[in-house]
């Protein structure tokens, strides 16, 4: 799946420089804008189980704090890269924007491969992270989150080593932590369930009966799991997904017409999302090759996996069917795909306004963490609908409006947003 000649950094500069351009930035918030602000780069050592010592490379960008601290999660991940750090930092700071919360972007990874490690190992991760940046994140500097292969205890030991070096209890200084200390009930099901509210919306707009309307969708991580789980509950019916089996490492996809469900995907998935391909065989779904997701002939397709998955090659894949591409992934999407559902009139909703439920959610948890006061889920999911819903429409109407591509007026709201912020504050 990984394509080394693919930089995510030099892409979210793309799209960056086109919308600047519409825009007509002056060119100093140009330059500011188009580089984070600030990047860190450490070495965090490790005793291993064996004794011996391993030297792994973590990293923490902040692309923007000029409407709030940075946020953004911490992806462990095997082939990390600093550019894909900046490009994901970048994203955070345009998705804070267009759902309008007071907070900016940043991101942060560590190169390594929880498959590999035993918790105890993962722990020293974790901790080692935390202590490399402890004096540039906080509750009001810079927030982290889980993101890919990170999870809540991952963050409960970054956020317990960060209050034992500042002697406080700082349950805000990070977000996506377990319910009982200090997270938010919705969490889980925030990115998943926000890319469906969009989804959700969007079929209004275009007339379409959703509980009609069938879907494949890459990926069953964490977001891809709720996006089908509220999928179906709207009474769709997802007919494919596609994952990594958990023994030979390779992607298939898993199809059945009658429509599969969260309950039964969930029984055959081990904690990394990771599809057991015997069991999936024995419970009667068809086994596709991995790519087969993407040539379904549904109304809607979810990148919910990793970067750089709908590509120029690809994009000529996807049925005449499609109406919708909600991208539950980051950057599932490259440029020159773009131009092709452009021009084929595929409504995309483009990553940074579709899979906002996380940050959105993420920001609800800070809230309160902040009053101490802790809302029901039903009200949290609600406050989420209602945030994910306003910005779906803000953008629609935009594109509307100025009869142009979704992404183009998802990055007209936000780096409007963004750049105002750093006018108001002096910094260009
Ligand atoms: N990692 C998630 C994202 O990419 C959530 C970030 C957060 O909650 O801060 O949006």
């Amino acid at each position: 799946m990984a394509d080394s000649s693919f930089n995510p950094f030099k892409m979210a500069q793309q799209q960056f420089d086109a919308i600047a351009e519409q825009l007509n930035l002056d060119q100093a918030t140009r330059d500011f804008l188009r580089n984070p602000d600030r990047e860190f780069q450490f070495n965090i050592p490790v005793r291993m189980d064996d004794g011996s010592y391993k030297v792994f490379r973590g990293f923490r960008v902040q692309h923007s704090d000029a409407r709030g601290p940075s946020k953004g999660g911490i992806r462990f991940h095997p082939q990390e890269t600093i550019d894909t750090v900046r490009a994901l930092a970048m994203w955070m700071t345009w998705k804070t924007a267009v759902v309008d919360i007071p907070l900016g972007g940043g991101k942060g990874g560590v190169i390594c491969d929880p498959h590999n490690l035993s918790m105890r190992e993962q722990e020293g991760i974790a901790r080692g992270w935390a202590r490399q940046i402890a004096r540039n994140v906080g509750p009001v500097q810079d927030v982290p989150a889980p993101d890919v292969m990170t999870t809540g205890q991952h963050m409960v030991w970054m956020l317990d080593e960060y209050e034992r070096i500042t002697g406080t209890k700082a349950p805000g200084m990070i977000t996506g932590k377990p319910v009982g200390l200090g997270g938010s009930l919705g969490r889980t099901e925030a990115t998943g369930y926000g890319v469906m509210y969009t989804v959700r919306e969007a079929c209004k707009k275009l007339n379409i009966d959703i509980a009609k309307t069938t879907a494949a969708f890459q990926g069953f991580g964490n977001v891809s799991q709720y996006a089908v789980d509220l999928y179906t509950k709207l009474g769709g019916k997802a007919i494919a997904v596609s994952c990594w089996d958990h023994e030979d490492k390779k992607s298939y996809t898993y199809r059945k017409m009658s429509g599969l469900t969260f309950e039964e995907l969930i029984k055959v998935t081990n904690k990394f999302g990771e599809i057991d391909k015997a069991k999936a065989q024995e419970m009667g779904f068809e086994i596709l090759p991995g790519d087969a997701w993407i040539e379904q002939a549904v109304d809607i397709l979810v990148p919910a996996a990793i970067e750089n998955q709908i590509t120029k090659d690809s994009v000529m894949k996807i049925a005449p069917t499609v109406k919708i591409v909600a991208e539950g992934a980051n950057g599932p999407t490259t440029p020159e795909a773009d131009e092709v559902l452009k021009s084929r009139g595929i409504l995309n909703i483009p990553d940074f306004l579709a899979n906002a439920g996380g940050v959105t959610c993420s920001y609800f948890e800070q809230v309160q963490c902040n009053m101490n006061y802790f809302w029901t889920k039903e009200e949290v999911l609600d406050k989420l609908d209602q945030k994910m819903t306003a910005a779906f429409h803000a953008v629609y109407n935009l594109a509307q409006e100025r009869k142009i591509y979704m992404r183009d007026a998802a990055y007209l709201i936000s780096i409007s947003r963004v750049a105002e912020a750093c006018k108001l504050r002096g910094w260009v």
